[in-house]
């Protein structure tokens, strides 16, 4: 079989889904499918697809066992618009192709990031990194909210004055906000896409690149939906234990107590929530 027609993938081609309040995921392009994953796996044998049954079976036997290689045999070529503080987390996942529109090119847009009222949160008491679950009031939101407009207007503002004087594109910019929105081509494949999915899925990713992952893995399911099946129940849902963890469960399993304490048994009990 050569090129590989999805005809679910094919009617989502090219539609902006949208992200955020100014943002969007698009499928510009795809490479193979589920059937491309089995006739690159079966090539040693000499053989293609089989029937649907079987096909499932071995994707996810390949995913179950780390065979990955017949997965980077997929891929995929998004647009993403997202706010500037987004790309710089996956500007991390270095295994993609990147092409990001030009702020020393282009003049850039007046859009920047403004979070949804139920997003605005105080940070988080016993995570660093995160936000706390709690709703702030909403004289705290509108606050939040007023004090964000005024200083992208401001940056804005700056900008088109330092534009406006002839200053060169790429020194004009240097002032506008992380919030800005950003575009880029992001070209990956299946394997690395779904290491990317895995982490900023993950409930201690940001949700502004959490909400993309969402979307990205609803699309590509469109492509390739075994292995986006194998993928859910192997990788995203799946959970790694320790060794001492792995001991606990065999004490469990025999009707003893759990040998684990303090913070240890409390990262256990929460893996098995
Ligand atoms: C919740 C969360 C919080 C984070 N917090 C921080 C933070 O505070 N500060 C910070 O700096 N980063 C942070 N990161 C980024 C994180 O450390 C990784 O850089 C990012 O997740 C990319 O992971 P990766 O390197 O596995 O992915 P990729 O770059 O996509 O690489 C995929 C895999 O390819 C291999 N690989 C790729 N390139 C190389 C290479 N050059 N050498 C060797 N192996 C390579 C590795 O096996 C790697 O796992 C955070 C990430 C998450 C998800």
């Amino acid at each position: 079989m050569a090129h590989c027609i999805v005809a679910e993938a094919e009617a989502i081609l090219d539609k902006e889904f949208s992200v955020l309040d100014k943002g969007f995921v698009r499928l510009v392009d795809y490479m193979g499918s589920d059937a491309r994953i089995v006739q690159s796996a079966r090539v040693s044998y000499g053989e293609g697809t089989k029937t649907y049954r079987q096909d499932q079976g071995l994707i996810n036997y390949l995913l179950r066992n780390e065979h990955t290689s017949p997965f980077e045999q997929v891929s995929f070529t998004f647009h993403i618009k997202m706010p500037i503080f987004v790309a710089r987390q996956w500007i991390r996942h270095r295994t993609a192709k990147v092409n990001e529109i030009s702020g020393r090119y282009s003049i850039m847009a007046e859009e920047a990031y403004i979070p949804e009222k139920e997003h605005i949160n105080l940070q988080s008491d016993d995570n660093k990194q995160a936000r706390s679950d709690e709703m702030v009031s909403p004289e705290m939101q509108n606050k939040v909210i007023e004090l964000l407009q005024k200083d992208q207007e401001r940056s804005f503002e700056t900008y088109k004055e330092l534009l406006d004087l002839g200053i060169a594109r790429e020194l004009s910019r240097i002032n506008l906000p992380l919030s800005l929105y950003t575009q880029w081509y992001w070209k990956i494949d299946l394997h690395n896409l779904f290491h990317f999915l895995k982490l900023r899925l993950d409930k201690h990713a940001q949700y502004e690149i959490r909400v993309y992952a969402e979307v990205m893995l609803e699309i590509i399911k469109n492509v390739c939906p075994m292995a986006c099946e194998a993928f859910e129940n192997h990788i995203l849902y799946a959970k790694k234990f320790s060794k001492r963890e792995v001991e606990a469960i065999k004490e469990l399993l025999a009707g003893k107590p759990s040998p684990l304490e303090g913070r240890e048994q409390a990262i256990f009990e929460e893996k098995l929530r």
